[in-house]
């Protein structure tokens, strides 16, 4: 298994695989990733794809492996230095690394986010962000902060995001989200209380959605999609989802 990257284009073929450098590092299970130079011709019969344009071409656990090999590499090319003391880090337990110098110890993480969808009778609370493509309205998400649970999280986001109150939390499913480091952790929940003030800084409109007239959705590739297709009965959600 392999997952060859140019910059941050995927190659990908079918058939038999182009020549390529020795693999930029070995995955617990084996995955190759390989880094070719940027100024490398793109071989005849390899396709050179972003990442969201390979998914929708590539099987989806195709895409995924790339997309978690992509996650690796770029975590392992950010963390080839100490960065408390700057000393060249060694290999360190397990899949981690070590400053020779200080002692500094990092292992591969993701940055965690939440996102939750919320919901009372018969309608969704959506948003959307200025950088959204036009129409399109999502469900809330953030990061989770050093220190903090992640449903705790999620109430904050919410909080600070659009000014209610939720419960009923509930756990839906998390999604590996490699642009370029992320954990999507995806939750449902209800309305509680609190009159709808959007964040002018994050969000440029929220409202309540009838379910019977949603405005346009998130592409198929993200976990807000997966959680409105639930909200409307129907299942888009991977295999690994509850
Ligand atoms: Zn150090």
């Amino acid at each position: 298994m392999k997952a060859v990257f140019q910059g941050n284009r995927l190659w990908c073929w079918t058939g038999q695989a182009p020549d390529l450098p020795e693999p930029a590092l070995v995955l617990p299970d084996g995955l190759q990733v390989h880094r070719v130079p940027e100024g490398m011709p793109v071989p005849a019969g390899v396709q050179s794809l972003g990442l969201r344009e390979a998914h929708g071409i590539l099987a989806q656990e195709d895409w995924l492996r790339a997309g978690r090999g992509w996650q690796w590499l770029v975590w392992s090319e950010a963390h080839r230095h100490c960065g408390a003391c700057g000393t060249r880090l060694e290999p360190g337990e397990t899949t981690g690394r070590k400053c020779p110098a200080c002692g500094l110890q990092v292992f591969p993480a993701a940055a965690t986010a939440v996102i939750v969808l919320i919901r009372r009778e018969g309608e969704l609370l959506l948003a959307r962000s200025p950088h959204f493509k036009p129409g399109v309205y999502s469900a809330v998400a953030g990061f989770a902060e050093p220190g903090e649970a992640l449903e705790q999280a999620v109430h904050r986001e919410v909080m600070e995001e659009l000014g209610v109150r939720i419960h009923r939390l509930a756990y839906f499913s998390s999604q590996p989200w490699p642009f370029p480091n992320g954990l999507m952790v995806g939750f449902k929940a209800e309305y509680l209380d609190g009159e709808l003030r959007p964040d002018p800084g994050e969000i440029e409109d929220a409202r309540w959605f009838s379910l019977d007239r949603l405005p346009e959705l998130p592409g198929e590739l993200s976990i807000a999609r997966w959680l409105m297709e639930d909200a409307l009965g129907r299942r888009l959600a991977p295999s690994w989802a509850p």
